[in-house]
């Protein structure tokens, strides 16, 4: 007995009491009812794009938060140019920056000579920061160079980006460091 494909499908369907596809839709209908499918979620989940934080190969993130706003699931992005949703393990477990109970939440501060690390408040430790900036600019801005040409360089401070940063950081970050006199920038892409 000779059967074709469509006589086995309809036979198969029907020896096992099943339906498996209703042969008066057409392929577009087919596609339109499966786009319209709605699965019951048991947690209202958020999901957004973004890029891996640990090096410069920026692949592309889909991070899902639960209500709590915490990461309940991390994957490759597939539309993604860089990594077409492929990750590696440090990546996927990237829910770790935000979930780790080791994670640190309060800036430590270790005073010169001293042995133990201590907790600081933000506020301290931005005005401490502040506060050094300052001297070493005041200290080290060099006006002229030993030819008697304006340079208005700060040589005491040196500034690297990191892969982490994202555009609108390195663009504020290089307009402090220029409005201080830096010359010395740099990324960890090129050390
Ligand atoms: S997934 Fe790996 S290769 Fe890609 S950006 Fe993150 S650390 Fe780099």
């Amino acid at each position: 007995m000779k059967l074709s494909r469509r006589d086995f499908l309809k036979l198969s369907g029907a020896g096992t009491g099943s339906v498996f596809l209703d042969w008066t839709l057409s392929p577009q209908a087919v596609a339109a009812s499966e786009s319209e499918a709605v699965f019951p979620l048991h947690k209202k989940v958020s999901e957004a794009t973004t890029i891996c934080p640990y090096c410069s190969c920026g692949c592309g993130l889909l991070i899902a938060t639960g209500p709590d706003g915490h990461i309940i699931n991390s994957e490759g992005d597939p539309e993604n140019i860089n990594n077409r949703g492929a990750l590696d393990p440090k990546s996927i477990a990237v829910r770790q920056l935000s979930q780790n109970p080791l994670r640190l939440k309060k800036p430590l501060y270790r005073a010169p000579g001293a042995a133990e690390f201590e907790e600081k408040e933000w506020d301290w430790v931005i005005t401490e920061v502040a506060k050094r900036v300052k001297a070493s600019r005041d200290g080290t801005l060099e006006t002229q160079n030993a030819n008697g040409v304006t340079v208005n360089r700060t040589n005491g401070i040196a500034f690297i980006g990191g892969a982490a940063n994202n555009d609108e950081e390195c663009y504020l970050f290089v307009k402090l460091s220029r409005a201080l006199g830096g010359v010395y920038i740099e990324h960890q892409a090129r050390i």
